[in-house]
């Protein structure tokens, strides 16, 4: 076997487009690019991979060769397939002209192979058709596992054997959940490495790929306001926050197994928590962005069963309008103890946060749908305005949201005088909202990541050591809740979620709601 990632990339000057980094890219003229979804036949690869790779073509950010092929056991023609992904693509960077011509294009490039995920000869015969359209010196192939867990390393080893790249890279993008509990974990880790080289892993969290989570970094490190700020001395505490204003609707079989704090806090908040709290890098390489990441991981205590409210919606009925209990959903059991809402407060033990409090509410079914990170900042000392006017202390603290989304925003809460001869005092925001500052499509997470992968930029996707001091924060919590059969407090579909998290937000000393 040749090692699948035997030549690596290469520096080339592409001439950057306006307001885009090259990063490491492949000479487009000497290398073919084959994307194989596995898993072509579902949900993420309809909904998600095959319209965000029709907008990376869209945008001329695909190499010139390309070649799309779906992998599934479900049998299918290429141009089922393509009337199947046709539905889903969009012209989404608004009203330009040949859309149109632009999908017909791209459909043409995409095939489909029926095989099952454990068969070495289907994943032959997967090679052999994908090197009939392999043209150039270099193949590169980037596999994406859009399938259930339990068939990942069955996939991994099938196409490591008989499909990865003579002369090219091979590169695997996988989708969480990454194990159950921190062995589970690195279990898994352990079997794929038996095929793939870490720089060949592509662990995928999806909100990392968004705008306003990249817009981190560039808010901490280039602005001289926020970074003196930037710890225990200003900041009073951080919410991270995850919010749905849907319930499971039918996919219980996966989320009953998991729950909330592993499928939303354990990956997608603590991967932002680690991006807000990191010390500055080195550099912008990922290396040295992942480094500094792992290191405030590690620095953070186990979560305890007294710093958590768990939570569990329950339905109700208004006029015509019903809306299901977590129970009632068919594909989870009456007995189901699965927490929908949970609310935990977590330290880091370094120099930088030391007793500060970062808060995680993440639920279903509440009132709003949000994600957004609130920095609280400290009161003024011996503030003047507050003693001449007695306005309530907690009122009047400065307050940093970063609305990852809906309506992606940047903004600060100020206290500033009302216009008049009298002299009262308001609390406003310095708004940037991007909607209104930015008139062009944010594009969609899973874009940026897809490019990342194809371009070998690592920055936006977890290290197994990553990975490994994540699980370790929340593991002992979860074994807890499991071992003591902690029973959620119910919460009904649509509200602010359980009253518990109000006292714990009291005894950390946050603002909430
Ligand atoms: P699906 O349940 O739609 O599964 C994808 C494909 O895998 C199916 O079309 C099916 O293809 C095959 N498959 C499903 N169940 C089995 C099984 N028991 N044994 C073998 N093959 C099976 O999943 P999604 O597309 O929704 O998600 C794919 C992966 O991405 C999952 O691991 C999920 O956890 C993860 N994910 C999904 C997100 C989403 O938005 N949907 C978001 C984040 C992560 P066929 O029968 O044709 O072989």
């Amino acid at each position: 076997d040749v090692p699948a990632n035997s030549l690596a990339t290469e520096h080339v000057d592409t001439p950057a487009k306006e307001g885009y980094i090259p990063f490491l890219k492949t000479k487009k003229s000497e290398s073919t690019l084959s994307i194989i979804v596995v898993g072509a036949s579902g949900d993420l690869a309809r909904n998600k991979i095959f319209p965000s790779l029709f907008a990376l073509f869209y945008e001329d950010r695909l190499p010139e060769s390309f070649t799309i092929f779906g992998y599934a056991r479900s049998i299918m023609t290429n141009e089922e397939l393509r009337n199947r992904i046709s539905r889903t693509l969009t012209c989404r960077i608004g009203k330009r002209e040949n859309c149109n011509k632009k999908m017909e294009h791209f459909l043409k490039r995409c095939f489909y192979h029926s095989g099952q995920y454990s068969s070495e000869e289907h994943f032959l015969e997967l090679d052999n058709k994908l090197k009939e359209k392999e043209t150039g010196r270099l193949s590169n192939r980037l596999f994406y596992l859009a399938i259930p867990p339990n068939m990942f390393m069955d996939v991994v080893r099938c196409a490591k054997r008989r499909a990865s790249s003579q002369n090219g890279w091979t590169r695997v993008i996988v989708e969480k959940p990454f194990g159950r509990d921190a062995e589970s974990s690195k279990e898994l880790t352990r079997n794929i490495q038996q095929y793939l080289t870490e720089d060949q892993i592509f662990r995928i969290d999806h909100h990392l790929g968004e705008e306003l989570v990249e817009n981190l970094l560039v808010l901490r490190f280039s602005n001289l306001v926020f970074e003196p700020l930037w710890s225990r001395s200003y900041i009073r505490n951080v919410q991270l926050i995850f919010s749905e204003d849907f319930g499971i609707e039918g996919r219980g079989s996966y989320f009953d197994n998991h729950g909330i704090i592993r499928d939303i806090m354990q990956n997608h908040l603590l991967q932002i928590l680690a991006l807000f709290a990191m010390e500055t890098p080195v550099s912008l390489d990922a290396e040295d962005i992942r480094n500094e990441k792992v290191k405030v991981l590690r620095s953070m205590t186990t979560v305890k069963l007294q710093d958590v409210v768990v939570g569990q919606y329950n339905g109700y009925c208004e006029g015509d309008a019903s809306y299901p209990g977590y129970t009632d959903d068919p594909t989870v059991s009456d007995d189901s103890l699965t927490p929908t809402f949970a609310a935990a407060t977590l330290f880091i033990n370094n120099a930088r946060w030391d007793g500060v409090p970062f808060m995680m509410i993440a639920g279903k079914a509440l009132h709003s749908k949000r994600a957004e990170i609130r920095v609280q900042f400290r009161h003024v000392p011996g503030n003047l305005y507050n003693r001449k006017f007695g306005t309530d202390l907690d009122k009047t603290t400065n307050e940093l949201v970063i609305r990852v989304q809906p309506d992606e925003a940047i903004y600060l809460k100020i206290n500033h005088k009302v216009p008049g001869l009298g002299m009262r005092m308001d609390c406003s925001d310095l708004n940037l909202l991007y909607k209104a500052r930015y008139p062009t499509e944010i594009p969609d997470a899973y874009e940026r990541l897809v490019l990342d992968a194809i371009e070998g930029e690592r920055r936006l996707f977890m290290r197994s050591d990553e990975l490994d001091a994540a699980w370790n924060v929340f593991t002992p919590l979860l074994k807890e809740l499991e071992k003591k059969k902690i029973v959620p407090e119910l919460y009904t579909y649509g509200s602010r979620g359980p009253v518990g998290v109000h006292y714990l937000a009291a005894k950390h000393n946050v603002r909430w709601g």
